[in-house]
């Protein structure tokens, strides 16, 4: 099958759900992605900070492989040998005790959201039916009815109502309007401390150290969805750390699998995850054994520090990089981000988000576009000097074309 059948195929046969670059890829290493025609391309999205270790990491395929001719899937039923293994290492990994394992960030987002309000109503004494979470303006945690109802982003919600309660939205990065959002009724505080699908927005220095300082004062959880900004991608282990604070409770998911397998987990205390009683949640496939061992070689990887360390190196050069076409005059209004993270405003004039990937699919580099006039950076963590360079000397060519 050529690439037009296979995608004129997926059109008639799937929901029209995502609007994907023409492109089929077929096979992967590393940073780089082959299609069905043979055409090698840079992945610079890196699924959406799902692929940090880059794709079929040698690795990652081997704890899966060792793993598939032990045992794949147990469910919850009954224990495994490698579920306290994959807990205590993630616990250890956040500095935290306990963790709930899930599969999608949409799902470890959602048991976020449950757990905070059983806690508020289980240990804080909130009135039984009333919990508010605190939550920001152009938020991404997820695709659930639950999740969506909390989204400020009209085409996320469109048809989906009736909505679920209990949220409360302030403007992101603005510590008044999150303080004066706190009352008695407030269980938690739910923020990415980067917003990724936003367009890689960092919020002002000293907005997460207020955060935390505020949740702390008033007794709230502070909840960092780290689903995306988390395990590498900003040059540290948690984004939360380029600010030195600690929430109480992480969201993981995406890299967490390695591009191999569906992994999150909500990690905090014992205290909040503590409140569980057998039967009020859980998932058949969330901790299953073959997601544990692909995420166990994950944490060691994490653990060592080297990509942590290689996606700051490289982040500072990309970031440079990208500085000097966000100059007066230049193709680029604004470049924000932390580590191999950027999103990128392209002026007026230089092409819409998805006229720039598609032109940067055509010299052999695949992006996401973001908003109207914003493209994403976020390739693979591993991805050599070299290939950014190319990638970038790329994206240089489209943008004064
Ligand atoms: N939280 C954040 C911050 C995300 O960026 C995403 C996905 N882009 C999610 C949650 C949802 O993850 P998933 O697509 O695995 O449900």
């Amino acid at each position: 099958m050529s690439a037009r059948q296979h995608i004129a195929a997926a059109e008639a046969h799937s929901a029209h759900n995502y609007h994907p670059l023409p492109v089929v890829v077929a096979h992967a290493d590393g940073a780089w992605m082959t299609d069905i025609e043979g055409r090698r391309y840079l992945d610079m999205l890196a699924g959406y900070s799902a692929l940090n270790f880059g794709h079929r990491h040698p690795r990652l395929i081997a704890a899966a492989k060792a793993q598939l001719d032990q045992v794949t899937l147990t469910s919850r039923a009954f224990h495994h040998d490698r579920f306290a293994d994959f807990c205590t290492a993630l616990a250890e990994l956040c500095g935290m005790e306990m963790v709930l394992p899930m599969n999608t960030g949409a799902e470890a987002v959602e048991t976020a959201v449950k757990t905070a309000r059983k806690w508020g109503y289980r240990v804080k004494g909130v009135p039984d039916g009333q919990a508010k979470i605190v939550v920001a303006a152009g938020n991404f945690h997820g695709r659930t009815t639950t999740i969506i109802s909390f989204s400020t982003d009209p085409e996320a919600r469109l048809d989906f109502g009736p909505f679920t309660p209990g949220f409360e939205i302030v403007p992101y990065g603005d510590l008044a309007a999150l303080d004066a959002a706190v009352d008695d009724r407030t269980v938690a505080v739910l923020i990415e401390p980067i917003q990724g699908e936003a367009g890689v927005l960092v919020p002002p220095p000293g907005y997460l150290a207020g955060l935390r300082r505020i949740t702390a004062e008033r007794g709230v959880l502070f909840i960092a969805d780290e689903v995306q900004s988390g395990l590498g991608r900003t040059g540290r282990t948690f984004a939360c750390e380029h600010e030195g604070v600690v929430p109480d409770m992480y969201v993981l998911g995406k890299a967490l699998g390695g591009g191999v397998v569906p992994v999150s987990a909500v990690v905090s205390s014992a205290e909040v995850l503590g409140v569980y009683r057998p039967g009020e949640h859980g998932s058949t496939f969330g901790g299953n054994p073959l997601a544990c061992a692909v995420a166990l070689e994950v944490i060691a990887m994490l653990r060592s520090g080297e990509v942590q360390q290689r996606a700051a190196e490289l982040g500072d050069h990309l970031h440079s990089e990208l500085g000097l076409l966000a100059g007066a005059g230049g193709p680029v209004t604004a470049v924000r981000g932390r580590g191999l993270w950027a999103g990128v405003d392209i002026a007026p004039g230089h092409g819409t988000g998805r006229e720039v990937s598609e032109q940067l699919m055509d010299r052999r580099v695949l992006v996401k576009d973001t908003h109207g006039a914003t493209i994403r950076l976020a390739p693979p963590l591993v991805i050599s000097k070299e290939d950014l360079d190319w990638g970038l000397e790329q994206l240089r060519a489209v943008l004064s074309g």
